[in-house]
């Protein structure tokens, strides 16, 4: 009977990766692998059979529980399976259901962590997600709910929303619902960590204006004191990511 290591695979760029991760990815005689993790990764693990078992959008039930059943195979048949997931596999990324399916297969696993879209954005923007004074919290949420019903709220000093990237308009009505301030800054940053992010700048109300920008890409909304431009701020670095990086005004 094998293990299966579940692996933070980052936002974006393979080498976001942790050491840890990337040493454990090395071992694996299979990879099951999410649509949001590079292509480049393959060669840490060249002589790995690599499974597709990516979803973009609602995972449905049946998509999860043929996962479940492929994890529980692989590990019967081989020694190291690895279960490859974009950015921390602990972040809306399924892994409660794919434990509960191995610890009752009786497989051993591990969870190594990884760095999440939300602070991939932080980074990006150089903007930190905690303030001193008025930055203190910061809520991850994802604004879909799983009727996928549009769901906003204002619970933490900074609000960093996943899975949004559809619907903007509908998150700036949700967000003044919840009785955010109109003005209140709001950061949009698209495939963060990737060669091609890309951020904008807005307004709770002007939040809309994101949407043309972001459509179609993996999308970070970050609402809120982290979201605020620091008051003296370089432009971005000659870092290669940056190179592309738009920014639209509010
Ligand atoms: N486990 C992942 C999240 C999976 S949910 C993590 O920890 O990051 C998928 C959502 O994550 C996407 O809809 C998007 O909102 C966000 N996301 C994932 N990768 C992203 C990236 N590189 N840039 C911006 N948002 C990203």
């Amino acid at each position: 009977m094998g293990s299966v290591v579940f692996i933070g695979a980052g936002p974006g760029a393979a080498d976001l990766i942790t050491l840890r991760g990337a040493r454990q990815l090395a071992r694996a005689d299979v990879v099951l692998f999410d649509a949001l993790t590079d292509p480049a990764l393959r060669e840490l693990a060249p002589k790995a059979r690599w499974v597709n078992v990516g979803k973009r959008g609602f995972c449905d039930s049946t998509g999860q529980a043929t996962i479940n059943a492929l994890l529980v195979k692989y590990a019967t048949e081989v020694r190291v399976v690895v279960r490859l997931k974009g950015g921390d596999p602990s972040i809306f990324g399924r892994l409660e259901e794919e434990l509960e399916a191995l610890a009752q297969a009786g497989i051993e696993c591990e969870v190594v962590p990884g760095v999440t879209a939300a602070i991939a954005a932080a980074a990006a923007t150089q903007r930190p997600l905690t303030r001193r004074g008025n930055g203190r919290s910061v809520s991850l949420t994802t604004a879909m709910t799983r009727t996928g019903a549009l769901h906003a709220s204002r619970t933490a000093d900074t609000e960093v929303f996943y899975m949004a990237g559809k619907q903007l308009a509908a998150l700036s009505r949700r967000l003044i619902e919840a009785r955010w301030p109109t003005d209140t800054p709001v950061s949009v940053v698209s495939c963060a960590g990737w060669p091609d992010q890309l951020h904008s700048d807005h307004s709770v109300a002007t939040l809309p204006r994101a949407s043309m920008l972001h459509a179609g890409r993996p999308t970070i909304v970050t609402v809120g004191a982290g979201a605020k431009p620091l008051a003296v701020a370089t432009q971005p670095s000659a870092h290669t990511h940056r190179a592309r990086l738009e920014t639209l005004k509010p």
